[in-house]
């Protein structure tokens, strides 16, 4: 009987086995994975529309090549005969060598991470297996035997066969093929023979592959069974949530519907057509949406750049869509002066646009703004810090916690009007966590007066404020600069006020500042007393002409040995602890414990402290004395 017939190849390699990855991939594709089978077409369609494209981008500039006026498309053919589902493409196709690599040998780093995936929670997996660069394989779970013949589109390469039944082994062998491109022969396993219904094969297609930009015909048919239709040029208030979805969800792969869409059609300086999205997630690591950042640029529908990252700022590279230009000439290259310039107007359109779009989604519906930024904020400040003509526009986005809102996000606008009578600047302190910065000495003066501080703990922050030095003409101002000028504000906190002590004599105080350089010798560049401090026992600060806290930051992490510059350690003389200190008898061991301790201290409030724990033994010390004392 025809119909199981299993292939034999001409001129076969014999057995070639998959690489181990891919054996484990296989078996479980085979034996536990039985959700979703229908993507297995969606994977094969789309590595028939990546080879249709490649070939797209070939004929551009390359017309040696077989059948070069052959139209790019996509057929799918159901023999109920013999079940055999057969995909076909007149993309580049394969040679030989290729097939080999391709399907089954070269080390396949996604096969493993899939497999690590898989390991955790499969019920979905199959969904996203084409994220995985594995896509091809999951045909295994609805095949019995799959054979692929293909003939590249090079004039000189000869067409090629490959078979694999999904056992640890596939062939390659020589082919009759006289046209360009990949034939996909699906033999169907029996309890997959759905996949052989036209219906069905129109289900899934619509579902999974609508918007592939080449046509799919069914058996012979001369129409199409997708939809191909460039939403994007169709007017905003004909297009349906749902269809801004699926073509969402068709170009990225992301199960998560987007935040938010941007759809327009501008046509001054030039006639463009943009359909953008903000997806809902900042997407990490293993599952990435695209192989790359970037806008699919299209010129009338046809398109011409995947990965466009000329569109649109690197800062709004999480930015997802596509953008089709009228005027955009097709073959023109991209290093002319006519395209770059044709190129900046667009971005400049869009970039617009985006940001147009978040000021109205703060503005109408922060909570929506409240999801963008914790995913996204990071980007927003890389753009200050990128210092562009839209500084202005993104500092209006930007979003804070503060000393006395840590648990709400405002604006700098916000932060204006909650300023005091008299106060002309807007604060801020850089620190590592909320936590340890809401001990920080530098602090004092501020929460004695109830003045709010924005806290900075993002590491992108410092290379923000490199960008950011003021809001509408009101300067930033880093709270812990030694020679910040204070606002004279009238006091109203409820902070625990240190009893207000008489300070020390000036002579003590002298010969304790000089302890106090002995002990802690050359790792500050001084010990001096200061006036700022309240509740904290000391403090350390930047010297006079050293780099801003802002740019140390910047330094340290683009250079892990970068030595932080020594600081001055500043005392509170009103202190109960200093003023005891001063009274020790001279050269008490006590005395250096405390002003380690007190250094150490301070470091530690800096996030500077190089190894807290070494604190320990002196801890265990200042323990004993204390008990001794009692
Ligand atoms: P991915 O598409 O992510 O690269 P797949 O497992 O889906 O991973 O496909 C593996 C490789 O096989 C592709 O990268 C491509 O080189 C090759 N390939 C698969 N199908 C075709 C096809 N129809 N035409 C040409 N090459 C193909
Ligand atoms: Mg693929």
């Amino acid at each position: 009987m025809a119909e199981n017939k299993i292939p034999t190849l001409k001129d076969s390699s014999g057995p070639i086995a998959f690489q181990t990855e891919i054996k484990q991939l296989l078996d479980i594709l085979i034996h536990s994975l039985y959700t979703k089978r229908e993507i297995f077409l969606r994977e094969l369609l789309s590595n028939a529309s990546d080879a249709l494209t490649q070939m797209r981008f070939i004929i551009q500039t390359d017309h040696d090549v077989l059948d070069p006026s052959r139209e790019l498309e996509i057929r799918i053919e159901l023999d109920h005969k013999n079940g055999i589902l057969t995909i076909s493409d007149s993309g580049i196709g394969m040679t030989k060598e290729e097939m080999q690599t391709n399907l089954g040998t070269i080390a396949q780093s996604g096969a493993k991470a899939f497999l690590e995936a898989a390991e955790g929670d499969e019920s979905d997996l199959v969904d996203v297996i084409g994220r995985f660069g594995v896509g091809f394989y999951s045909v295994f779970m609805v095949a019995e035997w799959v054979k692929v013949t293909s003939r590249s589109y090079r004039i000189d390469q000869e067409a090629a066969s490959w078979f694999a039944t999904g056992a640890d082994t596939f062939e390659i062998g020589a082919a009759e093929k006289e046209d360009r491109g990949t034939t996909i022969e699906v033999k169907l396993k029996e309890d997959a023979r759905e996949f052989l219904e036209e219906s069905r094969i129109r289900e899934v297609v619509k579902t999974h592959s609508n918007y592939l930009p080449y046509p799919i015909y069914l058996n012979e048919g001369e129409e199409q069974i997708n939809q191909q239709k460039a939403i994007w040029r169709e007017n905003p208030r004909s297009v349906e949530d749902g269809d801004y979805e699926d073509f969402y969800r068709q170009l990225t792969l992301e199960l998560e519907p987007p935040l938010e869409k941007i759809h327009f059609v501008a046509d001054a300086p030039l006639l463009i057509y943009a359909l953008l999205y903000l997806p809902a997630k900042l997407d990490r690591g293993l599952f990435t949406l695209r192989e790359q950042d970037g806008l699919k640029l299209f010129a009338r529908k046809i398109l011409i750049e995947e990965y466009s990252k000329d569109l649109l700022p690197p800062y709004f590279r999480f930015v997802q869509g596509v953008v089709d230009a009228e005027d955009l000439p097709l073959n023109v290259s991209r290093e002319s002066v006519q395209a770059s310039a044709l190129m900046s107007r667009i971005k400049k359109i869009l970039t617009n646009q985006v940001i147009l779009k978040l000021k109205e989604m703060a503005s109408k519906d922060p909570d929506l703004y409240g999801r963008f930024w914790q995913e996204f904020g990071q980007f927003i400040k890389e753009g200050i810090a990128a210092n562009d003509e839209h500084r202005e526009d993104l500092s209006a986005l930007l979003r804070f916690h503060s000393t006395t809102m840590p648990d709400q996000w405002f604006s700098l606008d916000d932060y204006l009007d909650h300023m005091k009578p008299g106060q002309e600047k807007i604060y801020y302190i850089l620190g590592d966590d909320e936590r340890s910065i809401s001990r920080s000495p530098h602090l004092d003066y501020f929460q004695t007066h109830c003045v709010e501080v924005l806290t900075l703990t993002d590491p992108v922050d410092s290379f923000m404020l490199l960008g950011l030095r003021e809001y509408h003409e009101v300067p930033l101002q880093n709270v812990a600069d030694s020679d910040l000028e204070l606002p004279d504000l009238e006091e109203e906190g409820e902070g625990e006020v240190s009893q207000v002590e008489e300070p020390l004599e000036d002579e003590v105080l002298e010969k304790l500042l000089a302890t106090f350089r002995d002990v802690l010798g050359d790792r500050v560049s001084d010990v001096r007393t200061t006036d700022r401090l309240t509740n904290s026992v000391a403090r350390l600060v930047d010297a006079k002409g050293a780099l801003g806290q802002e740019v140390q930051r910047v330094y340290r992490m683009m250079d892990r040995e970068y030595q932080i510059p020594k600081k001055i350690l500043e005392i509170n003389p009103a202190h109960p602890i200093i003023k005891r200190v001063g009274l020790l008898e001279d050269n008490s061991d006590l005395t250096s414990l405390v002003i380690e301790q007190i250094f150490d201290s301070a470091l530690l409030l800096e996030g500077q402290h190089p190894d807290p724990v070494s604190m320990i033994p002196r801890i265990q010390q200042l323990i004993e004395s204390a008990l001794d004392g009692k």
